[in-house]
């Protein structure tokens, strides 16, 4: 439930997607089905919320559209009590049929006992699908009648990392709505004017969470992210940088910096660039992603080393706070082997998701990059 933004007007980087949905419902189309694509983090939730608030609101403001924030509904939604908007996620892995509709065993289906009743508090009846690729098929074909022909007082709002990812025929019952990452200077400004991060650290974190406004305020709500982060860059700077006898230490020196993660290791919606995002919480599973995020880190201090050797001291890059350690190594390599190194960390990066032994990749990787950097 939301604390935050009820409001299109308080949403930040997403103003073609609020533009389009405000268009929408100033057209009277404040029913029906939308899908809403985006990399995690973005903001399609919030927006979703805001949407929710707008089309359920008693008293909206049209010009341009939006929730008053005053009226009994509008006050239950903020305080999370607004059972006439409902955000269904995924049971596990995936989003399940039992979650809709009574099955037995299971009988607390969120549609079985609401679609048929037209609200009575707010406007609308709002169902929020937070995963919709995660809808089991079964689920989605469940699904189908509802989201072409709703009842005129309910609105489904289904969202998902990518359209590919959605079924097809869930996809042509829906109205797509798009979402992007803000570029990552304008995220940076941002955080530094509305929510006074420091400017180096805005700069870092905006670049960490490639642009989605969601992650890089998780990060900077966190009161350990930065610092984990911090631990984490400097031992992907060592292992960049080390050679001999020291690449396996610096293995290892990587391997506890990433159990260090726990920020980026717990929370799955908070990994960097999203490029993990499933609810496990097996002891194995978190060992992975927080491997995982920590070669995302690594890769990003090669990156800022690639470009420091390309452009020189002028280059922009993440680690602003660690410009001059960073830049002390990137003449350590030719740019086509900081090319060569970003690969070897990529490809290691990808056997951690194919369940390869942490342990011995980040050897292999130490020993790897030591070889390719000649000077
Ligand atoms: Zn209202």
């Amino acid at each position: 439930m939301p604390e935050a933004p009820l409001t299109f007007a308080q949403i930040a980087g997403q103003d073609s997607a609020v533009a389009v949905l405000r268009r929408s419902l100033a057209d009277g189309g404040d029913s029906g089905s939308f899908l809403f694509t985006g990399p995690q983090g973005c903001g399609k939730t919030t927006t979703a919320w805001a949407l929710a608030a707008a089309v359920s609101c008693l008293a909206p403001s049209t010009d341009p559209y939006d929730a008053c924030t005053q009226c009994d509904a509008c006050k239950r939604l903020s305080r999370g009590v607004n059972p006439e908007v409902s955000l269904v996620q995924p049971a596990g892995d995936q989003t399940q049929i039992w979650q809709f509709w009574d099955r037995e065993g299971k009988p607390r289906g969120i549609l079985q006992h609401a679609l048929p009743y037209s609200p009575s508090i707010g406007r609308k009846r709002v169902f929020i699908v937070e995963r919709a690729d995660t809808l089991t098929e079964g689920a989605a074909n469940s699904l189908l009648k509802v989201l072409e022909e709703p009842p005129p007082y309910v609105m489904f709002i289904l969202l998902a990392p990518h359209a590919g990812r959605v079924l097809p025929t869930i996809l042509s019952r829906c109205r797509l709505v798009r979402f992007g990452a803000m570029p990552v200077a304008d995220l940076a400004r941002w955080l530094v004017d509305r929510h006074a991060v420091a400017t180096e650290r805005a700069s870092t974190l905006a670049a960490l969470a490639q642009g989605c406004v969601g992650t890089a305020l998780s990060l900077a709500s966190s009161k350990t992210a930065y610092s984990e982060i911090g631990v984490c860059t400097d031992a992907g700077m060592a292992l960049l940088s080390a050679s001999g006898l020291g690449v396996l230490r610096c293995a290892e020196g990587l391997r506890q910096a990433a159990k260090g993660l726990k920020f980026l290791g717990d929370d799955p919606a908070a990994a960097v660039g999203a490029a993990v995002a499933e609810a496990d919480n097996t002891k194995e599973r978190a060992g992975r992603r927080q491997m995982g995020a920590a070669l995302d880190l690594v890769a990003v201090v090669a990156r800022d080393a690639l470009a420091l050797c390309l452009v020189g001291p002028g280059a922009s890059i993440v680690n602003e706070e660690r410009r001059s350690g960073i830049m002390a190594m990137a003449d350590r390599r030719l740019p086509q082997e900081w090319i060569a190194a970003i690969d070897q960390i990529a490809v290691a990066r990808r056997r951690v998701d194919m369940n390869a032994n942490p342990a011995i990749l980040t050897d292999a990787l130490a020993v790897t990059l030591a070889a390719s950097a000649q000077r």
